[in-house]
C-alpha cells in the first residue's frame, strides 16, 4: 500500500499508526489522540480519516477515494478487535463517534455525532449489558436528536427558531412535571424517541436508519461537509485558516459518562485559561455525555472544587494526567475526558486557548519553572502579540465599583471567564448585534444570551462584552470569548431572560435592549449603567506611575517578558508621535525614537494662522502668515525633542492636501469665517471665497499635497526647517541631546527630493550660524508612491533615509482609495477575494513586493541606507513580521502598540 494512499490511521492499546507531528494529516485531535495513545494514557481505540480525504471529498463533487471503504472497514474490525465488542451486534455492540478534527482547533465550529451504531436490537444489548435500560434509551434519545441536527440537517437554521427535537424534549419533559432530561423515565424516553423518528419521517420522507454502517457513513459524510459551514467558514477567516485545508475526521469508540452517579464527562485545562493560575481547573458534569458540558445546558460543577470529593481518585487520575501532558507538550492543555466507572479517558489533549493576561502568565512561569526557554516562551502560537493589548486595556475603577454596589447597581455574579471591563447596550441576538454594528461601528454593546453557540461567532466578534446565564468557564461562550480578546461573564444563573418578550429581568428588574450594563470580566459582576473604567496594571505602573512595579504581578511578569523580548528581536521600535504626551506614553512601552511626526497635527491648534498662510496668494503674505507660525512650531518641537532625549526624531514636512484646513466646506459652516480672513489679509471677502474655490480638487489625495506644497510654496519648508533647527539649537544649548531626522513626504523623482533638500540644508547652515550652535541631523524621504520604490536606487544617492509611507504606498499600489475602500472592503474579505483588509496588514504580494524593490534598489546605492516604516502598518504583527523579512531597520507605530510591535519583531526574529 503506497503512502499516499494510506487515509486511514489506527489507534489504541497504547500503539498508534500517527503521532502529534502529523497534524497537517490527522488534524490536531487525531494526531493528538494518536501522541496520548503512544504516551500510554487511557484512549478509547479508533481512527482518523485523513485531511486528504477531505480535500478529495470537495475535488470530487462530495465523493470519496473508492478504496476508502475498505480501509473504514479494516479500522473499524480493529477498533472491534482492541475493545472485545462488534460493531452492529444484537449480543456485544460496539458504538462509536464521529467527530471533526482540522489543523488548527476550530473550537465548536464543526459537527460531531454521539452513539452512532444504535438501533433498538444493539439498544437491547446495551441495556442487558450496562444492566441500565435508562441510560440505553438516553443514549437512543441522544443518538437520534444528533443524528436528525447534523447528518438529517433538521437543526433550525434561524438562531431564533427553537430545535424541533428540543421541542418534543421541553413537551414531554412539562408533561412529566421534571426539570432535567435525566428524570425521564424509562417509558418517556421511548415516547420521546418515537416521537423524534414520527418527524424524522415527515421531514425526510425516510425511515430514521437503522443500520449501523449506513448511520456511520452519513456522519462521516457530515463531518466533512462541516467544514465549509458558514461558521467554519467565518472562523477561519477570521483566523487566517486556509479553506484549503480540510478537516480530518475521527471515529471512536464509545465510553460513557452517562452510566451512573460514577460516571461524568468534563473539560478542563492544566492552568487557568483567563488569568494563568497554575493548577488543574475545568467543568464536569456527573452522568452526562459529550456535548453536554460545552453546549451549557447544564451549570456545571468545578473539576478542582467538587471532584476531589466527589470522585477522588478519578481526580487523582485526572491530575497526574494533566501534569503528564504539560511535561509531554511543554504548554498549558486543554483537554476533553470522560469518566466511566470511576475510570478516566482521554478523548482530546490540545494546547489550549488562552487570554493575553494566561498568555504572559503561563509563558513566563513555564519558564521560570525550567519547562521551556525564553525563546519558546516567546513564540507566535503561545502569545499572538496582539493579545499583549488586553494588558493595557482598562478595568474597571475599583472605587466606582464600590460606588455603584453601594448603589443598588450590582445585579448578579456569574463566572468571570474573559479578563477586562465592558460596558455596553443590551443585545439579544447576535444578528442585531451584527446589524447594529454595521449600522454604527462604534456602537456599544453586550451581547446578552443563555448560552452562545458557534452561530453567535459574527455578533460576538462586534460586541464589547459576552454574558450568558447558563454554562462554565469551559462553554462556548467562554472558550470564544477568551480568544477573541473580549470580556465575558458566563453562567450566571439569576438572569431571566425572555427572547420574545425582550427582557432580562434580574435582582428585580426588568431591562430591555438599549439598556446599558457593566460586566466586570475578572470578577464575574454584573452591574446597572455605565461603570467607570480605569487603566491596566501596565498602564498604571509605566504611565500614570499610580502602581508601583511590586504592587503587580501583571507588570512584573510583562516586564520580565519584555526583557526577553528585546534580547532576541532586531528590528527598532519607533512611535508615530506628533505631541509630547505621546512621546512619553510610547517611550514608558519601549519607544526608541518617533518614527513619524506628522507636522500638520501641529496645526490644528493654530488654524487661523494656517488658513491665513493657505488663502495668501503672493509669497510675501504667505511669509507674513508663516512667519506667525513659526514660534509655534518651534516650541512643538522643541517639547518633542525635550521629550525624547536624544532619541531620533523623524520630523515630516507639510503633507496634507490644503483644503483639509480651509474648504468651501469650513466656509459653508462657519459663515463669519471668510470675513474674518478677509480682514486678517486686507482683502475683500469675496476675494477669500474666489481663492477657496480655486483650492478645490477633484482628487485631493493624488492632488497638491506632499512635497509637491513646498516646491511650489518653498517658504512653507523654509519656514518649517527653520522651526525645527532652532527648536534643536534650543535643546541642545539645555544640555539635552537632539537628532533630528528630516523627512520629505511623497517623493516620487529624485529632482523633487533635491529641490527640498537643498532648502532644509541651506536653512540649518544659516541657523546654525546665527545660533553659534551645529547639530547631526539627516535628510531622507517618505517612500510611499510606487513610483519611488523603483526608482528607489536614483532616490538614494541623496536621501539618507527612507521611510515606507504604507497608507500611502498601499492607496496608490492597489488604486485604492485610503479613505473609501470601506465600502466594499467587507465583501470583497467575504468572498474571499482579498484575505484581510491590506490598510491593516501589508498586502505582501503587491505593497510587499514594490517595497522589496524600494529596500534593494536603495541599498543599491547606499549601503547603509536606514530604512523603516511608518505607515499603520508598523503596528501590525503579521506586517511587523514581513518587515523584518525584508531587512528594514525599524517600524514605527502609535504608542500603544509598540509593546506590541517589540513582541512581534522578537517573533519574527525567532521564527527557523
Ligand atoms: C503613509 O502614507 O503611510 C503615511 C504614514 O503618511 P500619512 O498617513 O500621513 O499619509
Ligand atoms: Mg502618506
Amino acid at each position: 500500500m503506497s503512502k499516499e494512499h494510506k487515509y486511514v490511521y489506527t489507534f489504541g492499546a497504547g500503539k498508534a499508526e500517527g503521532d502529534a507531528s502529523m497534524r497537517n494529516l490527522l488534524g490536531g485531535k487525531g494526531a493528538n489522540l494518536a501522541e496520548m495513545c503512544n504516551i500510554g494514557l487511557p484512549v478509547p481505540a479508533g481512527f482518523t480519516i485523513t485531511t486528504d480525504v477531505c480535500t478529495y471529498y470537495y475535488a470530487n463533487d462530495r465523493t470519496y477515494p473508492k478504496e476508502l471503504k475498505k480501509r473504514v472497514e479494516a479500522a473499524l474490525a480493529h477498533v472491534e478487535t482492541i475493545m472485545g465488542a462488534q460493531f452492529g451486534s444484537a449480543k456485544n455492540p460496539l458504538l462509536v463517534s464521529c467527530r471533526s478534527g482540522a489543523r488548527e482547533s476550530m473550537p465548536g465550529m464543526m459537527d460531531t455525532v454521539l452513539n452512532i451504531g444504535l438501533n433498538e436490537k444493539t439498544l437491547e444489548a446495551l441495556a442487558r449489558q450496562s444492566q441500565n435500560e435508562r441510560f440505553a434509551w438516553d443514549s437512543y434519545r441522544r443518538f437520534v436528536q444528533m443524528y436528525g441536527d447534523v447528518v438529517l440537517e433538521m437543526k433550525p437554521k434561524d438562531k431564533r427558531d427553537i430545535d424541533p427535537f428540543e421541542k418534543i424534549l421541553e413537551e414531554v419533559k412539562h408533561t412529566a412535571k421534571v426539570q432535567y432530561d435525566s428524570e425521564l423515565s424509562v417509558d418517556q424516553l421511548k415516547d420521546v424517541v418515537a416521537q423524534f423518528k414520527k418527524m424524522v419521517k415527515e421531514h425526510t420522507g425516510k425511515d430514521f436508519p437503522t443500520d449501523p454502517m449506513e448511520q456511520v457513513w452519513g456522519a462521516i459524510g457530515a463531518v466533512f461537509s462541516s467544514w465549509m459551514n458558514d461558521r467554519a467558514v467565518v472562523y477561519r477567516r477570521q483566523y487566517g485558516i486556509p479553506h484549503e485545508w480540510g478537516t480530518a475526521t475521527n471515529v471512536q469508540a464509545m465510553v460513557f459518562g452517562n452510566l451512573g452517579n460514577d460516571c461524568a464527562t468534563g473539560v478542563g485545562l492544566t492552568r487557568d485559561g483567563a488569568l494563568g493560575f497554575p493548577g488543574f481547573n475545568g467543568d464536569y458534569l456527573v452522568n452526562a455525555q459529550g456535548e453536554d458540558v460545552v453546549a451549557g445546558i447544564r451549570t456545571p460543577k468545578r473539576i478542582e472544587i467538587d471532584l476531589p470529593k466527589e470522585m477522588p481518585e478519578a481526580f487523582q487520575q485526572l491530575d497526574n494526567i494533566g501534569k503528564t501532558l504539560e511535561r509531554h507538550y511543554k504548554d498549558v492543555q486543554d483537554i476533553e475526558f470522560t469518566i466511566q466507572r470511576g475510570k478516566v479517558w482521554m478523548l482530546q489533549t490540545r494546547n489550549a486557548k488562552r487570554t493575553g493576561f494566561a498568555a504572559v502568565r503561563i509563558a513566563v512561569d513555564l519558564v521560570n519553572e525550567g519547562l521551556i526557554t525564553e525563546q519558546e516562551a516567546l513564540q507566535k502560537r503561545r502569545i499572538p502579540a496582539d493579545d499583549l493589548n488586553q494588558l493595557l486595556q482598562p478595568i474597571f475603577d475599583p472605587e466606582a465599583k464600590k460606588k455603584a454596589s453601594a448603589a443598588g447597581k450590582l445585579l448578579a455574579k456569574g463566572i468571570a471567564a474573559g479578563p477586562g471591563a465592558a460596558t455596553g447596550k443590551i443585545c439579544f441576538h447576535a444578528s442585531d448585534a451584527e446589524a447594529m454594528h454595521a449600522a454604527n461601528p462604534s456602537v456599544e454593546l453586550i451581547l446578552v444570551r443563555r448560552e452562545t453557540s458557534p452561530e453567535d461567532l459574527r455578533g460576538m466578534r462586534v460586541a464589547k462584552g459576552i454574558l450568558t446565564a447558563f454554562g462554565g468557564a469551559s462553554s462556548h461562550a467562554a472558550l470564544v470569548s477568551r480568544q477573541m480578546g473580549k470580556v465575558c461573564i458566563v453562567g450566571c444563573g439569576a438572569l431571566n431572560i425572555d427572547y420574545h418578550k425582550e427582557t432580562l429581568v434580574v435582582a428585580g428588574k426588568t431591562l430591555k435592549p438599549g439598556d446599558w450594563i457593566s460586566i466586570d470580566g475578572f470578577s464575574g459582576e454584573l452591574y446597572e449603567g455605565k461603570v467607570p473604567t480605569k487603566p491596566s496594571e501596565v498602564v498604571e505602573v509605566l504611565l500614570t506611575r499610580s502602581k508601583k512595579p511590586e504592587e503587580s504581578e501583571i507588570y512584573q511578569r510583562y516586564a520580565q517578558l519584555m526583557g526577553w523580548v528585546d534580547k532576541f528581536r532586531r528590528l527598532r521600535v519607533r512611535t508615530n508621535a506628533d505631541q509630547p504626551d505621546e512621546a512619553a506614553r510610547a517611550v514608558a512601552f519601549g519607544a526608541e525614537g518617533i518614527g513619524l511626526c506628522r507636522t500638520e497635527h501641529m496645526f490644528f491648534g493654530h488654524l487661523d494662522e494656517i488658513r491665513e498662510m493657505i488663502v495668501a496668494d503672493t509669497k510675501a503674505s504667505r511669509e507674513k502668515a508663516l512667519a506667525k507660525l513659526l514660534p509655534f512650531q518651534r516650541d512643538d518641537f522643541a517639547g518633542l525633542f525635550r521629550e525624547m532625549k536624544g532619541r531620533p526624531v523623524t520630523i515630516r514636512l507639510l503633507d496634507p492636501p490644503l483644503h483639509e484646513f480651509l474648504s468651501e466646506h469650513h466656509l459653508h459652516e462657519q459663515p463669519g469665517l471668510a470675513a474674518k480672513l478677509a480682514r486678517q489679509l486686507d482683502v475683500s471677502p469675496e476675494a477669500i471665497t474666489r481663492r477657496v474655490a480655486g483650492l478645490k480638487e477633484m482628487n485631493p489625495m493624488l492632488g497638491h499635497r506632499g512635497c509637491r506644497l513646498g516646491i511650489v510654496y518653498p517658504e512653507i519648508t523654509a519656514m518649517q526647517a527653520r522651526a525645527i533647527f532652532e527648536a534643536a539649537c534650543q535643546v541642545k544649548k539645555e544640555g539635552i541631546d537632539v537628532h533630528p531626522e528630516v523627512m520629505i513626504p511623497l517623493v516620487g523623482f529624485l529632482a523633487e527630493y533635491k529641490n527640498q533638500e537643498a532648502i532644509v540644508r541651506e536653512v540649518a547652515d544659516k541657523v546654525f550660524k546665527e545660533k553659534g550652535v551645529s547639530i547631526d541631523f539627516l535628510v531622507g524621504t517618505m517612500i510611499e508612491i510606487p513610483r519611488a520604490t523603483v526608482v528607489a536606487d536614483q532616490i538614494a544617492q541623496s536621501a539618507e533615509f527612507f521611510s515606507f509611507g504604507t497608507n500611502d504606498l498601499t492607496q496608490t499600489t492597489l488604486g485604492m482609495s485610503r479613505d473609501d475602500y470601506g465600502a466594499f472592503i467587507g465583501y470583497y474579505q467575504e468572498h474571499d477575494i482579498i484575505g484581510s483588509d491590506p490598510f491593516q496588514t501589508i498586502d505582501k504580494e503587491g505593497v510587499g513586493g514594490l517595497m522589496k524593490i524600494g529596500v534593494e534598489r536603495g541599498r543599491r546605492s547606499r549601503e547603509n541606507l536606514k530604512i523603516g516604516i511608518c505607515g499603520e502598518h508598523g503596528g501590525d504583527p503579521a506586517s511587523v513580521m514581513f518587515c523584518h523579512e525584508i531587512d528594514l531597520d525599524y517600524v514605527s507605530c502609535s504608542p500603544f502598540r509598540v509593546p506590541i510591535a517589540r513582541l512581534a519583531a522578537a517573533q519574527a526574529a525567532l521564527v527557523k
